[in-house]
């Protein structure tokens, strides 16, 4: 399974596993070459389709020097260019698209059976991506989709073509999902949705979704809750209060921006402007003083001026963001923006992300900075990569969501559970404990983690380079608002 994109497809591709799973296949071992390769596409990126067909073209020797493997291409991409696919690398066995992920087994026994390439794409959701079964990477954190799809219209955005109007999950389900999870361990859940702050609209309920952030607050043995993405249009008072008043729900607010000009935010189709923007970072400021706030921003949309860019920068100021995830605009087919007049120069695209990235990178320091000597609990995380290991480290997130890497003790935790530290160092992107846990509070997360291990279904997928499915990336991101890779 070879994932790109958002958290959405992230947690689809944990979908199409637990469904390949149930139908019997099990995952390739080490590097051994697959039966069955599924990409999971994403479509947001100018070149996202020049990166799927070279992968592809990668793959055809593979395939021709093994007969009977397989390949399906889904996702967003799979849903704009649906036969095209299969003309342009007919190698390809089977084309899904996002509304029917339910489909890809019947759909490889189909190609197989018939020995014919079989595309399908539905134009609406067959299936709650939330009804199929899942083969679920990590055992201490979970994706819950509340909804699917969106019913704004940014210009740049190629979520509402591809993933169709908003349809929400009844409460009641999201909270069953929730409550299952925590039964086998799993102690954070993250509430995906495209617009999770629209969450509601089709059964006609404007606070559902804090609603719901303070049911799954009162789910036993759940010790957090985190939500993306909120939109600032449709943030609503009740929801700052429902997550002031849950200690489950972690006190870090990701919420996008993209722009402070509300010049281009009206080129944007974004229906808030930023004092409004402002204005709820203020009362989640008030609310919660120790929350971290962070954000996407576009530079460089089409039509963007000095002026508007300056505008940007005087709200990053103001809003003193812990994050911003920076984005250069680039033409993504499909949306209105693309073809829109003023499309700016590389250069000075390039010029105004720089100067936009070091004043948030000074801002996000300051902030780190003044965090040193604070005591934090975090929730341990598996491996993030050689550093810690070469300095026996540990990583975890602290309830803001920072990433902080502490020394891992002669008792080291384990992932999922629970570290209080005392920070000693503030880095721009993250914070250093130089000391061992001051405490640690082993959970059934941890216990969960430690069954799995020896489980090689609980190993990542091969990547080949490629980007693999992954347990819930801990950094904030949007599922749709932006949606880049990161
Ligand atoms: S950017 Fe976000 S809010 Fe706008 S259309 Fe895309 S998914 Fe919807």
């Amino acid at each position: 399974m070879r994932t790109f994109g958002c958290q959405m497809n992230v947690h689809d591709s944990e979908r199409l596993s637990g469904l390949l799973e149930d139908a019997g296949y099990v995952r390739a071992a080490g590097d051994a070459t697959p039966d069955v390769v599924v990409f999971n596409t994403c479509a947001v990126r100018e070149n996202a389709d020049n990166r799927l067909y070279g992968n592809l073209g990668q793959l055809r020797p593979v395939k021709s020097g093994r007969p009977g493997m397989q390949i399906a291409v889904g996702g967003c991409l799979a849903q704009k260019d649906r036969g095209e696919i299969v003309r342009r690398a007919p190698w390809v066995d089977v084309v899904f698209g996002t509304h029917n992920i339910g489909s890809l087994p019947a759909l490889l026994e189909r190609a197989r059976v018939r020995e014919q390439a079989q595309v399908e794409i539905a134009e609406a959701l067959e299936h709650f991506p939330s009804t199929l079964p899942a083969r679920r990477e990590s055992a201490y954190a979970a994706w819950v989709a509340i909804s699917v799809g969106c019913n704004n219209t940014c210009t740049f955005c190629i979520v509402p073509a591809l993933r169709g109007k908003e349809k929400d999950r009844r409460p009641g389900e999201v909270l069953a999902e929730v409550r299952a999870l925590v039964a086998e361990g799993v102690a954070e859940v993250t509430l995906l949705g495209q617009n999770v702050n629209a969450y509601g609209v089709e059964f006609g309920d404007r606070q559902a979704f804090s609603k719901l952030l303070r049911a799954c607050g009162r789910v036993e043995g759940l010790e957090r809750v985190r939500f993306t993405s909120p939109h600032p249009r449709d943030f609503t008072d009740d929801v700052i209060e429902a997550m002031a008043e849950t200690p489950a729900v972690m006190p870090h607010l990701h919420m996008p921006l993209q722009s402070g000009s509300d010049a281009v935010l009206r080129a944007m189709r974004r229906s808030y402007r930023s004092d409004r923007f402002l204005g709820i970072v203020s009362k989640v400021r008030a609310a919660m003083p120790e929350a971290a706030i962070t954000t996407d921003i576009i530079v460089g949309f089409p039509g963007e001026t000095d002026a508007d860019f300056e505008e940007t920068l005087r709200v990053v100021r103001e809003a003193r963001f812990s994050q911003a995830y920076t984005f250069q605009y680039s033409k993504r087919p499909g949306t209105p923006a693309a073809t829109m007049p003023g499309q700016l120069p590389k250069e000075l695209v390039q010029e105004r992300y720089e100067r936009l990235v070091a004043l948030q990178d000074a801002i996000s320091w300051e902030q780190n900075r003044e965090l040193v000597g604070r005591r934090v609990e975090l929730l341990v995380a598996e491996g993030q990569g050689r550093k810690d290991d070469e300095r026996h480290r540990m990583s975890g997130r602290a309830p803001d969501n920072r990433l902080v890497h502490f020394a891992a003790g002669e008792e080291p935790p384990r992932p999922g559970d629970l570290a209080t530290v005392e920070v000693t160092y503030g880095a721009p992107h993250h914070l250093v404990a130089d000391g061992a846990p001051l405490a640690v509070r082993r959970t059934r997360a941890g216990d969960a983690w430690a069954a799995r291990q020896g489980a090689p279904a609980a190993r990542p997928s091969v990547t080949l380079g490629m980007p693999a499915v992954g347990r819930p990336e801990p950094l904030p991101a949007a599922t749709g608002c932006a949606a880049p890779e990161r």
